[in-house]
């Protein structure tokens, strides 16, 4: 019996019932030999972490555009709490904590340069419309490229959680696996939290701004906060199991009421306040110039989009092209093709050189 095998069955004896075993996966959209080793959900969390989208995340926007402060969230540093708290939350309910985090380390691999500024334009630009939900499935089906073929080929599991992770109303689509809840609702815990750090540590927000309603219940210090909202999701998700088998993962009404508070709270005052709306023109600005700059000038893109250009249409290429670029790359794409360079002092360089190969005659 090889090892995979061997872990498969080790998951049949140890996870809950609600537990998606790697042995009962739907597969991948093209078979694959399995691997000898691993399961379908370690494979699948590799292939995320070995792709160029996933090291792209360290220069994509969290909140604040390119910031100059090490200590600022990226949408790297984003992913790897949610991914944390994903699998506390998982290990605890005894759920498959490689599905977990397969599921969390892919789900943002699809937003834009300047986070929700740069969904925004997209959203206008191309037909058809753009989400960055749905954009990290073309992204992990299409756009990355793995053995040859257009996509890393992941499991219907991994793809289904991603997906279904955006989202924080009562009629939107949910996950089908208990993994793929448990990370829709980690992304949360840890963007609230976290981005009231940063808004604090940006001096955009004071502890006593935040309604404190909220605050006595979830605590006073970022880590409490988080504390009480994994705790509280454990406890009330293993109480809704065990009393009505409810496949939900939440908190409990007062715990949620908090979060749900303290989100509004962060979508009024800062995520559409007045200093991440200054810096959202400029990126809005950016992104519709480069926009059209492609749209004229495809050859200037990677091969990979001229093929989807000659496939999919050119807006659906450059809509890829531009999703993908970091922060500063984006930046520095915008400078060399908009901003006049002085080249005088490379000239002036070159002259001095001259003057000194003439001397040395
Ligand atoms: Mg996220």
């Amino acid at each position: 019996m090889n090892i995979r095998r061997e872990l498969e069955i080790k998951e049949e004896k140890i996870l809950s019932p609600y537990a998606v075993l790697a042995a009962n996966s739907e597969g991948r959209h093209i078979y694959e030999e399995p691997d000898p080793i691993r399961t379908c959900f370690m494979v699948d969390r590799d292939r995320v972490v070995h792709s160029k989208s996933f090291r792209r995340l360290k220069h994509k926007t969290q909140v604040f555009i390119a910031p100059p402060g090490d200590h600022y969230r990226s949408r790297l540093t984003h992913t790897l709490e949610v991914s944390q708290i994903s699998r506390t939350i998982a290990a605890a309910l005894n759920l498959n904590l490689d599905l977990v985090e397969a599921i969390a380390l892919a789900h943002d691999v699809g937003h834009t340069p300047f986070a929700h500024a740069g969904e925004q334009v997209l959203n206008e630009l191309l037909p058809g419309g753009f989400k960055h939900n749905e954009n990290s499935i073309r992204v992990l089906t299409r756009v990355e490229q793995h053995k040859g073929r257009n996509g890393l080929n992941l499991t219907k599991e991994v793809l289904d959680g991603v997906l279904y992770h955006s989202g924080y109303d009562d009629n939107d689509m949910m996950p089908s696996t208990m993994e793929g809840k448990v990370v829709r609702l980690s992304d949360k815990i840890a963007y609230v939290q976290h981005d009231i750090d940063d808004s604090i540590r940006a001096g955009l927000l004071r502890l006593e701004d935040i309604p404190q309603e909220y605050l006595e219940v979830l605590g006073k210090t970022h880590s409490q906060r988080i504390a009480t909202l994994v705790t509280d999701t454990i406890y009330n998700t293993r109480k809704l199991l065990k009393e009505s088998g409810e496949l939900k993962v939440e908190p409990s009404k007062e715990v949620e009421k908090a979060l749900k508070g303290l989100r509004k709270f962060m979508f009024e005052t800062v995520y559409t306040g007045p200093v991440c709306q200054a810096e959202r023109t400029r990126a809005y600005f950016i992104i519709e110039h480069l926009f059209k700059y492609y749209l004229k000038h495809p050859e200037k893109m990677s091969p990979v989009y001229q093929k989807i250009a000659e496939e999919e249409g050119l807006k659906r290429a450059v809509a890829d092209y531009i999703s993908g670029m970091s922060d500063a790359y984006c930046i520095s794409v915008f400078k060399d093709i908009y901003i006049p360079q002085s080249l005088v002092p490379e000239a002036f360089k070159l002259q001095e050189e001259k003057k000194e190969d003439i001397n040395k005659n």
